[in-house]
């Protein structure tokens, strides 16, 4: 048997206000005049109190993303492309200030700056050969983990499947309850349920170990809090819940609500956190107890989840759904164990599907 030797983010800081210290996090890095820093931060930002407080020089680089679609191999090229026509040196850090899909761009395009051929050729498991720029990650909405894990999701030509790799570890993180603020409640509630929606999947999974579990408790006890209870912190333990959540996965694994919500996004563009909520309210019979509270979370919330969605669907489209859900072996492996193939038939997964 072989252990996975998972690499961790080894620098970290938590609090409300603790954006401010990326100043000083920033100014270790920075050696020369000539050496500058990329800001990449999720458009939403723009013209809002946050703009103001990023603390870019005259000579660095803020590169506002677009994230309406989650992040494709070609935006990533074409944004590090950018990036090496902005100076003739690379930037002595990359930051990602946003959701999910802005911390993934920030660590691609941190990738990419020392790795050439192009992001699709980097999807895989640890196909990156040399390290990354220096880069950190500050989440503005909670719950995808992305802070935490060693991938970066991406949607290529033929896949939908993230560059994993030690070097795609951020190298320092900022978690600021602070920078959550204004982040609408269905958005809120759909990144929070893919937290939420990790902690059921991890502890149900044949992967499980008392190291996922020991982090995967606690993240769904703090997701019950949030969602289930009215807490004045709820902030904090919402953002606590999200890094745990990808600690817990990182020596786990998710399970067959990821699974068929991969298959959804990759062919009606669905995204990750609402995407997942459409599969998990139909998968009772993997999950029951955890389908369940989930439920009662989106009654308390009044999240009502488009219905009917796979109906008018070409065969072409179903077929191709159901080719990327069961493609994703250790998912299926986490779910059922070594004999996956035998459960996981193109009936089971179409008749999930249609459910939707
Ligand atoms: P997101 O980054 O796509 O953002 C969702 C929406 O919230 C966007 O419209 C964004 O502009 C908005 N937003 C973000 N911060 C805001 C704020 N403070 N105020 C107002 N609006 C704000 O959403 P997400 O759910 O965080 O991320 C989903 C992405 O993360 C997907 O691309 C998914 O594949 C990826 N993901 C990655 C990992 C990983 O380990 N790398 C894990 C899970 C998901
Ligand atoms: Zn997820």
């Amino acid at each position: 048997m072989k252990f996975r030797n998972f690499k961790t983010v080894p620098r970290m800081i938590f609090g409300r206000g603790s954006f401010d210290q990326l100043d000083e996090v920033l100014a270790e890095q920075r050696q020369t005049d000539k050496d500058f820093v990329v800001f990449a931060v999720d458009s939403v930002h723009k013209g809002k109190p946050l703009e103001g407080r990023i603390p870019a020089l005259p000579h660095d680089m803020i590169l506002w993303v677009d994230v309406t679609d989650e992040p494709k191999t070609t935006y990533v090229d074409a944004l590090t492309e950018q990036v090496q026509a902005f100076a003739d040196q690379n930037p002595v850090s990359v930051v990602g200030l946003g959701g999910g899909s802005t911390l993934d761009l920030a660590k691609a395009i941190s990738l990419m700056l020392t790795n050439p051929g192009g992001s699709a050729s980097y999807q895989g498991w640890d196909l990156i050969k040399n390290p990354s720029v220096h880069h950190v990650g500050i989440p503005t909405i909670s719950g995808t983990g992305a802070e935490a894990s060693r991938t970066t999701v991406l949607t290529g030509p033929d896949k939908k499947l993230g560059m994993n790799s030690d070097y795609t570890v951020f190298d320092q993180i900022i978690m600021d309850p602070d920078l959550v603020k204004g982040v609408p409640t269905d958005q809120w509630f759909y990144t929070g349920m893919d937290c939420y929606i990790h902690g059921i999947e991890a502890l149900n999974g044949t992967y499980i170990n008392e190291f996922a579990r020991a982090f995967g408790e606690k993240s769904l006890d703090l997701c019950r809090e949030v969602y289930l209870g009215d807490h004045p912190d709820a902030d904090e333990k919402l953002m606590m819940a999200s890094y745990m959540g990808g600690q817990s996965i990182a020596y786990s694994q998710v399970g067959a609500c990821h699974a068929l919500s991969y298959g959804l996004s990759y062919v009606m563009g669905y995204h990750h956190g609402i995407g997942n909520c459409i599969v998990m309210d139909v998968l009772d019979d993997f999950y029951p107890e955890g389908v369940r509270e989930f439920r009662e979370m989106m009654k308390k919330h009044n999240i009502t989840l488009p219905k009917g969605i796979t109906k008018g669907l070409s065969e072409d489209d179903m077929q191709k759904m159901i080719r990327v859900s069961s493609g994703l072996a250790p998912l299926w492996e986490n779910v059922y164990g070594k004999d996956w193939q035998t459960h996981v038939t193109p009936e089971l997964l179409r008749s999930l599907f249609n459910k939707m």
